[in-house]
């Protein structure tokens, strides 16, 4: 064969390609295994091409480029801040609760520094983690006594271990749900080893189905809250008063998962009411646990109050070791928690914030981002999410985008850096200014702007 005529004879070596200053580059960026390998991978792929019979050859700026195509995509984190332009303030996939400033300030601290984490500086000697939000938790919720793990789901578990492996555990049909990301209320109770009982019928039950179905081997009496479901039409529950003098009388526990577990009235803020730790302990619940990412606004954790004696016990249980919380979710708890003790928590926590934010705001936001983007204002609506208040909406103000195809815009959007995360009703691109963040808001117009100028509209 002519030596000239064969194109991987024209194709540069990976030795002189690594000379070149754009490899240089790429090396004091990546380090030298990965821009090799990367560099490497780009000839190797270049030659398979030319060998099926392609004839067109890079060059070595060509090659290099790919190379950084490669490794900017391999070097980019799967883990990476979105905005989140949905108006879905707890959005689970986007990470539910953005933390306040403080929160986010004693997160750094506690990861940068060592810390009191187990050490007592009175006695100079070993201290335990469990207390720094439990003194916090016993101010704002009026409890004996709290414990804080990993998530609610854990908590779940952990109380129905440590009060009722072996035992029956009563529910109602009602509230036998999946939460979402396959969390069956039902599968989580079997796990702890507790016998699930279940009693009534999916929409009614009665506090006579409670008390026929307790037997000796009974432990507890299982509120859990419907999460993100809602029953209406000929529905009837057991209060949980009801319950709690169901449960005295017959020498069992009440355990209450309120799931959400808000601090604050979500009344006040043109919501339904959901139900508060302080109203499930005064009810009568021997022990509540709740998530502390959901409307707390804090870190994932979850977190479970009530009587003393109780919570002595799970602490006591192996597997508390095993769900307990880390450092840097208990500073970000306490901080947060410190926001409610203040008084000061819907100025301060961003969820609280979002919830808050008056629709003239909001539509001043979304008339400032059309004048700058293009497209329209119009009214529509916000959720809260997060498993908490189904169905419930906040009014809001959206920028709509009208663009030949929607799906390509948001595919574009979520290829940005930060990646934007819009929806689409009606046929256009909508964007709820509820849930971008201030700091965020520069990024968002410069993204969907620039997106708007190159797709022509
Ligand atoms: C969300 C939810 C859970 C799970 O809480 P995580 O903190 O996500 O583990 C459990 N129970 C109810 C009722 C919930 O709404």
């Amino acid at each position: 064969m002519n030596v000239m005529n064969n194109p991987l004879r024209a194709l540069p070596s990976v030795d002189a390609l690594l000379n070149q200053p754009k490899a240089v580059e790429l090396v004091t960026a990546y380090g030298y295994a990965a821009a090799l390998a990367a560099v490497r991978a780009a000839v190797d792929d270049t030659r398979a091409r030319l060998r099926a019979g392609d004839s067109a050859v890079p060059d070595a700026q060509a090659l290099l480029a790919l190379a950084a195509e490669t490794l900017r995509q391999q070097f980019t984190p799967t883990l990476r801040p979105v905005i989140n332009a949905t108006g879905i303030i707890l959005h689970t996939n986007l990470g539910r609760a953005p933390l306040s400033l403080a929160a986010q300030q004693v997160v750094m601290e506690a990861a940068a520094s060592y810390s009191t984490l187990e050490f007592d500086l009175d006695t100079g000697e070993r201290g335990s983690r469990l207390i720094h939000a439990e003194r916090l938790l016993r101010d704002v919720t009026g409890a004996e006594a709290a414990l804080v793990v990993n998530n609610n789901a854990a908590a779940l578990v952990l109380a129905l271990s440590a009060l009722a492996m072996g035992r029956e555990v009563i529910i109602s049909r009602g509230q036998l749900v999946e939460i979402g990301g396959g969390f069956r209320v039902p599968e989580v109770m079997e796990q702890s080893g507790a016998r699930l009982v279940e009693v009534g019928t999916t929409n009614r039950t009665r506090a006579g189905d409670y008390v026929r179905a307790i037997t000796p081997e009974t432990a507890a009496l299982l509120r859990a809250h419907a999460s993100n479901f809602k029953q209406i039409g000929f529905v009837e529950a057991v209060p949980l008063a009801e319950m709690a003098a169901v449960a005295r009388g017959h020498g069992v526990l009440l355990l209450d998962d309120l799931g959400s577990g808000a601090l604050l009235d979500t009344a006040a803020y043109g919501l339904e009411h959901e139900p508060t730790p302080q109203e499930s302990l005064a009810a009568g619940a021997d022990l509540v646990c709740f998530s502390g990412d959901k409307l707390l606004g804090g870190p994932q954790a979850g977190i479970l109050i009530g009587k003393k004696e109780l919570i002595d016990r799970l602490k006591r249980h192996p597997l508390a070791r095993a769900i307990r919380a880390d450092k840097l979710c208990l500073a970000a708890l306490s901080a947060t928690l410190d926001h409610y003790r203040r008084g000061e928590a819907p100025r301060t926590i961003p969820i609280w914030q979002m919830i808050a934010r008056p629709l003239e705001d909001i539509r001043h936001t979304a008339a400032v981002w059309a004048a700058q983007i293009g497209g329209t204002v119009i009214e529509g609506e916000s959720a809260v999410g997060g498993g908490s208040l189904p169905g419930a909406v906040l009014p809001t103000a959206l920028l709509a985008l009208d663009v030949p195809r929607p799906d390509d815009f948001l595919a574009r959007l979520r290829a940005a850096d930060p990646p934007v995360i819009a929806r689409i009703a009606g046929g256009r691109v909508l964007f709820d200014p509820r849930t971008v963040l201030p700091g965020q808001d520069q990024q968002l117009v410069r993204i969907a702007g620039d997106l708007m100028q190159s797709s022509g509209v």
